[in-house]
């Protein structure tokens, strides 16, 4: 609940961000006079300036909107600190014997890991089709145990 509110909050900045911008650059542009019907025509794509602003507005726009996805990706689920320690998984020659390679990111305190696969299928197959989040346990010392008795 906390990341995706963390998230929502996050979105509901950069669109209150990309609205400012907008009003900003309405406010810089000039009235328009009204025409013989009476109303005021568009700026937009009537006035090259103010359209070639709000094309402006708008990569500015997705460009947050992306940046905030992005960010967010790379989040602990639990405390929303970045994820480090980036380690590759698996190997390219043996692909078709152990899986698809994959980066591991785990949580610098140790709530879990995200492990998302370096084949770029998420292309085709959506962002988040690739990508999961592993929540480890409280007790570290019980994963280590299972560690140990998985080997012998
Ligand atoms: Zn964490």
């Amino acid at each position: 609940m906390k990341y995706w509110s963390y998230l929502a909050a996050k979105l509901m900045a950069a669109v209150a961000l990309a609205f400012w911008l907008h009003r900003c650059v309405q406010f810089a542009f000039p009235i328009p006079p009204k025409n013989r019907y009476g109303y005021r025509p568009s700026l937009f794509l009537q006035d090259m300036g103010f359209t070639f602003a709000i094309l402006g507005v708008w990569l500015v726009a997705t460009g947050l909107f992306a940046l905030v996805i992005w960010d967010q990706r790379r989040r602990c689920r639990t405390c929303l600190r970045r994820l480090r320690m980036p380690i590759t998984l698996g190997s390219w020659s043996n692909m078709m014997m152990f899986g698809r390679p994959q980066t591991a990111w785990i949580c610098p305190y140790g709530h879990g890991t995200l492990k998302r696969d370096d084949v770029q299928l998420d292309v085709q197959l959506g962002a988040f089709s690739t990508s999961s989040w592993e929540p480890h346990g409280d007790d570290i010392w019980k994963e280590l145990e299972s560690c140990g008795s998985r080997e012998k």
